[in-house]
């Protein structure tokens, strides 16, 4: 039996999803912009996709913009928001590349955080001027969980950056959270189908009416100009029944998942004493994390090589540290929370969902401590060649 603990980078797609979206490839398979009576369907299709989206959102249905994923919308908000109204735009270091790439590219600006993962305010707030046309801090991040409470980045960015339009990207946020509610104040808001049971390749943009963003790419006026290039009908259908049970199911899910990850963070505890979770003191509240995420570091060990072991369990977790320039490159997001380079290299994040179970669970308490006890005994044997310098690093 496959234990899947990785829901944060993707989770199945649920069964009303594939139900709405069939028929969208097989009958009702026109193209919306079209004038005949299957055009006119698939255009109903996204009126009634843009409503279910704008509730769950806290939007108004013409303020949705379809887009093909949370990247395309993040890349919408930054880069069209540069280049309709010109200046800087800035973020939090600990956003996703989606995010963090545009803005660095643009020769925007990075604010720190703090040790807890919340932004630093004074940070923040030293970064912000009157160029500055667009702030994104993320809901919630897609290593650790933390929720930003965005209520007093709003009040900063109102004060200091009165010009800018305020982005968050809640990719992880719809399973977890109230967007409508934690995300009122944000002009723009960035969602993808494939984290909440929806397929891949389809997600969301606020806008709220009367901001102006250019698109990234031009074409035949669809989306109201904003996002060119036609519809993904049966995505945005299959995105809009995931969002739908998603939010009428949410509040349970978080009990039930809660209760889940905090008996395999403490279990997990338990049997490796000296265990860090990102974010959260030992005994600490987590109720600034979503329910779903277990993120946890172990010393002296590899990522990489715990994932091994733990996939020959047949379980299924990341590492988040993001290793696309190479193994030895620790996540970006834990060290802007002051995480030392050789702990941030034994970064493990097991990640709930709608399907999880406690046999999942069961299993993880199991083969973790099991892997990581393996490791130190044989990191024992083998004693590390890192320079000691460097685990101090952060
Ligand atoms: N933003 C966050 C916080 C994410 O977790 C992800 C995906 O992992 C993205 C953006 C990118 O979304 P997509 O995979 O739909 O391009």
């Amino acid at each position: 039996m496959v234990h899947y603990l990785d829901h944060a980078a993707s989770t199945p797609v649920r069964p009303e999803a594939i139900e709405a979206m069939v028929p969208l490839m097989t009958e009702n398979f026109g193209n919306p912009s079209g004038a005949h009576r299957l055009a006119r369907s698939a255009n109903r299709v996204l009126d009634e996709a843009r409503e279910t989206m704008a509730a769950a959102l806290g939007a108004k249905p013409g303020e949705i913009v379809f887009t093909s994923g949370g990247t395309e919308a993040d890349n919408i908000a930054v880069f069209g928001t540069l280049a309709a109204h010109g200046g800087v735009a800035v973020c939090a270091a600990t956003e996703h590349h989606a995010v963090l790439e545009p803005v660095e590219f643009s020769g925007g600006r990075v604010a720190s955080v703090l040790n807890n993962g919340f932004v630093d305010l004074d940070a923040l707030a030293e970064l912000l001027d009157s160029e500055v046309t667009l702030v994104s801090v993320m809901l919630a991040n897609n290593e650790t969980g933390i929720i930003q409470p965005l209520g007093p980045i709003a009040e900063l960015v109102r004060e200091h950056a009165p010009k800018a339009l305020l982005h968050t990207d809640a990719v992880q946020s719809l399973c977890w959270i109230d967007v409508a509610c934690a995300a009122a104040e944000a002009d723009l808001i960035s969602v993808s189908a494939h984290k909440f049971g929806g397929p891949k390749g389809v997600g969301a943009l606020v806008v709220r009416e009367g901001r102006t963003l250019s698109p990234l790419v031009r074409g035949g006026g669809q989306e109201k100009g904003r996002r060119n290039g036609t519809q993904n009908v049966p995505g945005i259908g299959a995105m809009a029944a995931a969002a739908a049970v998603t939010v009428a199911h949410r509040d349970e899910e978080c009990d039930r998942l809660g209760a889940m990850r905090d008996r395999l963070v403490d279990g997990l505890r338990a049997e490796l004493p000296d265990m860090v979770e990102s974010g959260v003191e030992p005994g600490g509240d987590r109720s600034a994390k979503t329910p779903n995420m277990c993120h946890v570091a172990f010393d002296g060990i590899e990522s990489e090589a715990l994932l091994f072991l733990l996939e020959k369990e047949d379980i299924l977790a990341s590492a988040a540290s993001s290793c696309s320039s190479g193994a030895q490159d620790p996540s970006h997001v834990l060290a802007a929370m002051g995480m030392s380079r050789s702990l941030a290299q034994g970064s493990l994040r097991l990640s709930l969902g709608y399907s999880s179970t406690d046999a999942d669970v069961d299993a993880a308490l199991t083969a973790v401590p099991a892997a990581v006890r393996r490791l130190r005994r044989f990191a024992e044997q083998e004693p590390s060649t890192l320079d000691p310098q460097e685990a101090t690093h952060g």
